[in-house]
């Protein structure tokens, strides 16, 4: 059985661009132990008045890793130098391996932008190991209709009783969106050495409340969530690369020299160039 190691409460709050209220639950510097994940954002839930122009974050760089964008509420629309693009809605996830790099954009719908309303999600950096993190740029979209659902269990990656997630990854990674009723438990295989955390986005659980984010043990193959209210968790699970990390902004390589060389890649342009109708505006 794994065990619960550290909790962590209540991260700062920050904006990424003008349509992302996040808080940084996690983060490859201060929670070194939990590779291959390096990031983990939750935005909202937050409430947007109807408008004429998206919010968002413009054009930016990513090397080395893949974001991962599940959505709980709301409509973000995406798109990159590689060419992929893509609109996502409540349920779906979005898969993008920046790999050797791209730029991209993240912003709320049009239909969203007009509406209004309610906007929540999460935003997952994973690493990809040293031989991987060069691979050519890739673009999953998955859809809510197409992740298996057990028992309240959504399995975006991975396995949870012989149901396998549709996500394809680079080493072996389990993320799984949990809801569960007040006094319900779960109980979640996951593999002997591999890291895993549980982040608590809504409700109170026996080992955690709201917003906090929860380190297991490497040691043990398996966990059990058990509710004290209603509750929405997110559980990641993977084998730790056990490699150097070096990273700079959008950039996780594993050497100083790498990330040099990503900023010097960036504004030769070779990560791409911000298409050239946009330019103006
Ligand atoms: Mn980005």
């Amino acid at each position: 059985m794994k065990t619960a190691q550290r909790i962590y409460r209540e991260p700062e709050g920050h904006w990424v661009g003008d349509g992302f209220p996040v808080r940084t639950v996690l983060d490859y510097q201060r929670h070194p132990e939990v590779s291959p994940f390096i990031l983990l954002d939750h935005f909202g839930p937050a409430d947007f008045l109807p408008a004429e122009k998206p919010r968002g974050v413009g054009w930016h760089p990513h090397r080395g890793f893949e974001t991962v964008t599940v959505l709980m509420e709301g409509e973000v629309e995406h798109e990159d130098t590689a060419g992929n693009g893509g609109r996502i809605g409540p349920g779906d996830v979005q898969w993008m391996t920046a790999g050797a790099g791209l730029l991209h954009k993240e912003f709320h719908s049009r239909a969203f932008t007009r509406r209004g309303g309610r906007f929540h999600g999460l935003q997952l950096w994973v690493n990809l190991p040293a031989r991987h993190k060069m691979t050519p740029p890739r673009y999953q979209t998955l859809r809510a209709a197409d992740i298996p659902v057990v028992d309240g269990v959504r399995v975006i990656a991975g396995e949870f009783q012989g149901r396998k997630g549709p996500a394809q990854t680079f080493t072996p990674i389990t993320l799984l969106e949990i809801r569960l009723r007040a006094k319900e438990s779960v109980h979640v295989p996951l593999a002997e050495a591999d890291s895993a955390a549980l982040y608590l986005v809504q409700g109170k659980l026996s080992v955690a409340s709201e917003r906090e984010l929860v380190i297991l043990s490497r040691s043990g193959a398996d966990f059990v969530l058990e509710a004290e209210t209603d509750a929405i968790v997110f559980v990641m699970s993977g084998t730790p690369l056990g490699e150097p990390v070096a990273g700079y902004g959008p950039f996780v390589m594993n050497t100083p020299r790498e990330i040099q060389q990503a900023f010097a890649d960036y504004q030769a342009g070779r990560l791409g160039t911000i298409p050239t109708t946009e330019k103006t505006s």
